[in-house]
């Protein structure tokens, strides 16, 4: 078995097989469709599906819709688009409310069984219950607890016929809240099911007034898909109890033992810093917000905050479909997050970690172009007719990467207006008025003559000559301005000025003040040489047929781009995927 080691041929994912060593591996991974997936459920999806391929089983995509008042239908396609984005195919695609009815059937067993209840205690009364506010007094059961089965079942079909508005009924599953010697708060009685308000649901319609807890619905959904390893992140270790507990009350586990049934196992969170990762937080950058600041004279003030960013795809989020757009390669990312590794302690990074991986990943896959950012032209006096010629460029000049382009060279060239000075000075080495600069691929460097300003001393144009023979010290990104492409070139800086935005204050719309105005940096005049054409072109006549199927190059002395989904045949729009270099720019 040549196999290289990976995550799953050792260590934790190891044992967590090994403790259920079956042949027929089923896994699942189960979003909850209310929200765009971030950087943390790749790990997830790493886990799961990375998981079922390894022992050639098969994985599940479960939508674990079981709270219709927060699910959207754009979420369900954009989890699934980015599941196969990832280059995951899951084995089916199913819906927790698939089993809305066969849950009900449960829970109304679980009451005959004596093993639920339906509670009417308010949310202040079972707190009260469970210990208080640090749930550490005593634990005491209501009235409830003790009702008779055939009430509680008569209770809970009238919560399903609608006798009760929400907060009114709830069924409550009947663990060990009285034992005294029970310290997890997972078995302190459950909620099961509840009434909910706004209980439209995109499957069901308005089949249901009630709707099934996370803590009930999960185990029981991955036993009737008979999942065999269940596995999560390490917030659920506590609930491992209750999950086993209410399979062992329906049969569908044996205490003590993971031969029959799903086990449930716990790896660490992947959180990155240095961003914000909340649903609720990122809304806000979306839409925007209106904050209420009370004045000193009680009186109330609104502030409008508009949006901060595009949208969900953003680039400067860390959401997948925003990675995505920034021109992360799928590939990269998933390396990335299996070299981090799969234990259940969290993993805690922040983007440069993450940025340095994906430079490295695209510094041996992608050629090179020369981009200019802001254009300044240079114009080469008596040039020799031999001297504008094509020239031929590898797309990498140490041939890692196959393929070589045409690049033309005129008279008249581009250069960024970065790399020239005005006044030279001696440890400058790029252009300046009788300085030699190289220009990539071209056999002779230039020397700058002179230059020309407009009326606000802005350079417009500069005058240089062939430099035969002389020893440039720098080379230099030049565009032919005959054959030149315009594009326009979007680069990007952290959202915000500080390194814990989270820590900002979002309740009072603070944040705001701390947003980098430079997060974003439009270049509308860019030029880009030709063979940018050629590059779009030989991937509509041969595109790989994958979904992470963009066109991504190194600039030159500039960035790694892709080119975006905004572009036209008039305009063609990049954006920056990282830097050349880790740096602090702001
Ligand atoms: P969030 O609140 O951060 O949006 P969530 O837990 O509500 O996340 P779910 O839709 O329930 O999101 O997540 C689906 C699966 O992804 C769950 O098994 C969950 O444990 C896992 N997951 C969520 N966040 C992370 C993370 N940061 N790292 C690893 N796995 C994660
Ligand atoms: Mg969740
Ligand atoms: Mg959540």
């Amino acid at each position: 078995n040549a196999e290289p080691a990976s995550v799953f041929s050792e260590g934790w994912l190891k044992r967590v097989y090994d403790q259920k060593k079956v042949k027929d591996v089923r896994s699942r991974f189960p979003p909850e469709p209310n929200g765009y997936l971030h950087i943390g459920h790749c790990k997830a999806i790493a886990v799961n599906f990375g998981f079922a391929r390894y022992h050639k089983g098969v994985c599940f995509l479960r939508y674990d819709d079981t709270n219709p008042e927060k699910e959207e239908e754009v979420y369900f396609t954009s989890i699934l688009d980015i599941i196969k984005w990832l280059g995951f195919e899951p084995y089916k695609v199913t819906y927790s409310s698939d089993n809305f009815d066969r849950l009900y059937e449960l829970a109304e067993e679980l009451i005959q069984k004596d093993k639920a209840y339906v509670c009417h205690c308010s949310r202040e009364e079972v707190n009260r219950q469970r210990g208080g506010p640090d749930n550490r007094g005593p634990r005491y059961g209501c009235e409830h607890r003790t009702r008779p089965v055939e009430e509680s079942l008569a209770e809970f079909r009238a919560m399903r016929d609608g006798k009760y508005k929400a907060g009114e009924a709830f069924l409550r599953m009947k663990q060990s809240l009285t034992d005294p010697k029970e310290g997890n708060p997972q078995m302190w009685d459950l909620p099961a099911y509840r009434v909910l308000e706004n209980n439209y649901h995109h499957r069901t319609g308005d089949k249901w007034r009630i709707y099934p807890t996370y803590d009930f619905t999960h185990c029981i959904c991955d036993a009737l898909e008979d999942i065999t390893h269940s596995m999560c992140t390490t917030e659920f270790q506590q609930s491992r109890v209750s999950y086993d507990w209410l399979l062992e009350q329906l049969d569908m586990k044996i205490p003590g033992s993971d031969e029959k049934g799903p086990m449930q196992r716990e790896y660490g969170r992947l959180n990155v810093g240095g961003t914000i990762l909340s649903k609720r937080r990122i809304l806000m950058l979306v839409e925007g917000t209106t904050v209420e600041k009370k004045k000193d004279n009680g009186t109330i003030e609104k502030k409008a905050i508009p949006p901060s960013v595009r949208g969900w795809d953003d680039p400067r989020l860390y959401t997948l479909v925003a990675l995505r757009r920034r021109g992360i390669p799928a590939k990269a990312l998933l390396n990335f997050v299996e070299e981090l590794g799969v234990t259940d302690a969290l993993t805690e990074i922040q983007p440069p970690r993450l940025e340095s991986a994906i430079r490295k990943y695209l510094e041996r896959t992608v050629p090179r172009q020369m981009l200019v950012l802001d254009p300044v032209k240079v114009v080469i006096e008596g040039l020799a007719a031999e001297d504008e010629q094509e020239i031929t460029v590898p797309y990498d000049p140490k041939g890692a990467i196959p393929g070589e382009r045409k690049v033309k060279l005129g008279k008249e060239v581009y250069i960024d207006r970065s790399d020239f000075r005005e006044e030279d000075s001696p440890e400058y080495f790029r252009l300046a008025p009788n300085k030699v600069v190289g220009l990539y691929n071209v056999a002779f460097p230039i020397r700058a003559t002179s230059f020309s300003t407009d009326e606000n001393g802005k350079v417009t144009e500069i005058k240089a000559v062939k430099a035969d023979g002389e020893k440039p010290k720098t080379y230099i990104q030049w565009v032919d301005v005959a054959t030149a492409i315009p594009v326009t070139a979007r680069q990007y800086n952290s959202l915000f000025k500080s390194d814990s935005p989270n820590a900002l204050d979002w309740k009072n719309g603070g944040w705001a003040d701390d947003l980098n105005p430079n997060s974003e940096v439009v270049y509308e005049h860019a030029v880009i040489e030709r063979g940018l054409k050629d590059l779009i072109k030989a991937h509509t006549l041969n595109p790989s047929g994958s979904s992470d199927d963009l066109i991504r190059f190194q600039a030159l002395r500039t960035a790694y781009f892709c080119v975006d989904v905004d572009s036209t045949a008039d305009k063609i729009v990049l954006n920056q995927v990282v830097s050349l270099r880790e740096d602090k720019a702001k």
